[in-house]
């Protein structure tokens, strides 16, 4: 994701711009007023304030970039799994799903030659899945675990949070800058290196583990309204959490322990079941 860039060039001090500082916090007050929506399922409010468009348009151009890797066999089952957890997650039910998805036939799916067990999806329709990840996933049900955590990253919208968070950041940081301006600089930079520090502890990162668990429990209804056994869920995730250096790209440092995970995903299983046994009385599908 990009980094937004701080100019600060502002002339000396005691001049008018010393209203600038507020002038920033008052617009950046509007943006956030304006721009916070609402996490589908979860109901959490969330900051949005990239434009979907340019988001989906920067991650076509670094999709476009990834090596394929050539295995049609391994293609042809991820895109079947991919479409039926897609058409779920665009009608999922009470809230939980995103209409304005793209249509199934709409996203690209690609196999990344890539040996890190590995996927994701982008905004505007695009999931890549790792020829590593394979080896992880014996069983369908398992690919459908990893397809529903994902799309339900891009239902709620949690790359455009990551970079509006970025940018609530940076704003910040200008403001602090500005009502230090009378300090040393010395001051200011230990006044800056204390904002950043606290800026990503105390927002960013938890925010990061929130997006984990929200993407569990969206990904756990549509694997089950796709027709996929979610029990299967517990068993990916502890099979996952014992290969070593097999990590999602967006959790980093901040993901949930495993344990964790297991333990909510447990705590969601009986709902989800629920769902899974309607859809299979409905139109069964395994
Ligand atoms: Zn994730």
């Amino acid at each position: 994701m990009q980094r937004i860039k701080v100019q600060r060039n502002q002339p000396p001090r005691k001049t008018p711009s010393s209203n600038n500082a507020l002038r920033v916090a008052l617009l950046s007050l509007v943006a956030l007023l304006c721009a916070c929506r609402t996490v589908p399922g979860t109901g959490r409010s969330q900051l949005n304030l990239a434009s979907e468009s340019a988001l989906s348009e920067q991650a076509s151009a670094a999709f476009a970039q990834m090596p394929r890797a050539n295995d049609p066999a391994g293609l042809t089952r991820v895109k079947a799994i991919a479409l039926r957890v897609i058409a779920a997650a665009r009608a999922a039910p009470k809230g939980y799903g995103d209409p304005s998805l793209p249509p199934p036939a709409a996203w690209e799916i690609a196999i990344i030659k890539d040996d890190t067990p590995n996927a994701f999806a982008m905004p505007g329709g695009k999931i890549g899945f790792n020829s590593g990840m394979f080896r992880l996933t014996p069983t369908d049900e398992d690919i459908a675990v990893i397809l529903g955590h994902e799309v339900a990253h891009v239902v709620c919208r949690h790359g455009n949070e990551r970079v509006s968070q970025g940018i609530a950041a940076a704003v910040g940081a200008v403001a602090v800058d500005q009502s230090m301006r009378d300090q040393s600089a010395e001051k200011r930079k230990q006044a800056m290196a204390a904002y950043g520090a606290a800026a990503t502890l105390g927002v960013i990162l938890p925010f990061s583990r929130s997006h984990e668990s929200e993407a569990d429990q969206l990904g756990i209804v549509y694997m089950a309204l796709a027709g996929y056994n979610p029990a299967q869920s517990v068993t990916f995730w502890q099979r996952f959490s014992k290969e070593p250096g097999a990590r999602m790209p967006e959790f980093l440092s901040t993901h949930p322990s495993d344990q964790t995970r297991i333990q909510k995903l447990q705590q969601l299983l009986p709902m989800a079941q629920k769902i899974y046994a309607e859809q299979q009385a409905k139109a069964p599908t395994r």
